[in-house]
């Protein structure tokens, strides 16, 4: 039994576990060009998905670029990328509506776009507190309300999945900006809000939060120091960091049928942090 990420087909091709399967399904992931985003963007295509990351333009020597270029792969599954800001609500319905008359259908979408900036609440200026709400929580409706437009005219359903954070549910100690766990708050609640709108239409939404993850975003806070490090970590029950691979499969559950009659839920996924 071949079960396992590092198979290239351990979901796909040899149809074990059909549930989960999702050749020719259509997934967008926001904020796919790195970090957790691009980790659950590769898992989605692994388990067979045709994908289109949208994000920010970056530097050409960012990663990302290697996934702009990949194209249909020997798995026969395809990466593409879109360069979008999620809060320009124009410019993405065109793009959502350009990939579904493209495919013909839009099944799932993660919204893993989000910014953050550390700061004392007694000085941080307004200006920064609404452009965090304006990416993490404007530009995740704006995103799932393109999405699911298109969704509702193809008629086929779809599910959606944002990334939340355990920090919208607890006050943390990690990313001390509570801008940033406000918006993530709120986009657990937006989340049960739309599932609830839109479960009429056969479209599921959930959000996923995540404990601290070493990626781009948090590294040169996280791994600043060993005690940094420590301390972070010893805020759960596994006593580490998470790494971004420990969140793939909670997209490929979401997006696909295995989670079908999951819809307005958080999934936590933070080493128990949030129950200690
Ligand atoms: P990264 O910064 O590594 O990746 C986020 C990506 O989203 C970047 O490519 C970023 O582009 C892009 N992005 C930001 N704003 C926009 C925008 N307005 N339009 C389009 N793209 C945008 O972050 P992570 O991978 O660490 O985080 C991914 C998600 O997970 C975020 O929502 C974050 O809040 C959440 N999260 C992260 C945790 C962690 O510990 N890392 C813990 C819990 C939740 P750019 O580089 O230009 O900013």
């Amino acid at each position: 039994l071949t079960v396992g990420t590092e198979s290239p087909n351990f979901l796909g091709t040899k149809k074990r576990l059909p549930e989960f399967n999702l050749t020719d399904r259509v997934v967008l992931v926001s904020g796919g060009a790195r970090g957790l985003g691009l980790t659950q963007a590769e898992a989605l295509m692994e388990a067979g998905a045709i994908v289109y990351v949208l994000d920010r333009l970056k530097d050409p020597s960012n990663e990302f670029y290697e996934v702009r270029d990949r194209g249909r792969n020997n798995l026969g599954t395809e990466i593409h990328y879109r360069q979008i800001d999620v809060t320009d609500d124009v410019n993405l319905r065109e793009i959502v509506h350009d990939i579904g008359e493209r495919h013909g259908r839009l099944d799932g979408l993660i919204a893993a776009a989000g910014i953050n900036k550390e700061g004392d609440s007694l000085e941080f200026s307004t200006v920064d507190f609404n452009r965090i709400l304006e990416v993490n929580v404007t530009g995740v409706f704006a995103t799932a309300q393109a999405v699911a437009k298109e969704m509702v005219h193809r008629g086929n359903g779809g599910s959606m999945a944002f990334i939340a954070s355990m920090s919208g549910t607890i006050a943390n100690r990690g990313l001390i900006c509570a801008a940033y766990n406000a918006s993530k708050s709120a986009v657990v609640q937006l989340a049960r809000n739309l599932a609830m709108e839109w479960g009429s239409h056969g479209i599921r939404v959930n959000t996923i939060s995540p404990g601290y993850i070493v990626t781009p975003l948090t590294e040169h806070d996280f791994k600043s120091s060993p005690e940094r490090e420590r301390f972070l970590a010893d805020g759960n029950m596994l006593r580490r960091l998470s790494e971004t691979r420990e969140y793939r499969g909670a997209a490929v559950f979401l997006v696909s049928g295995a989670s079908s009659f999951m819809t307005g839920s958080d999934l936590i996924i933070d080493g128990g942090h949030h129950a200690w």
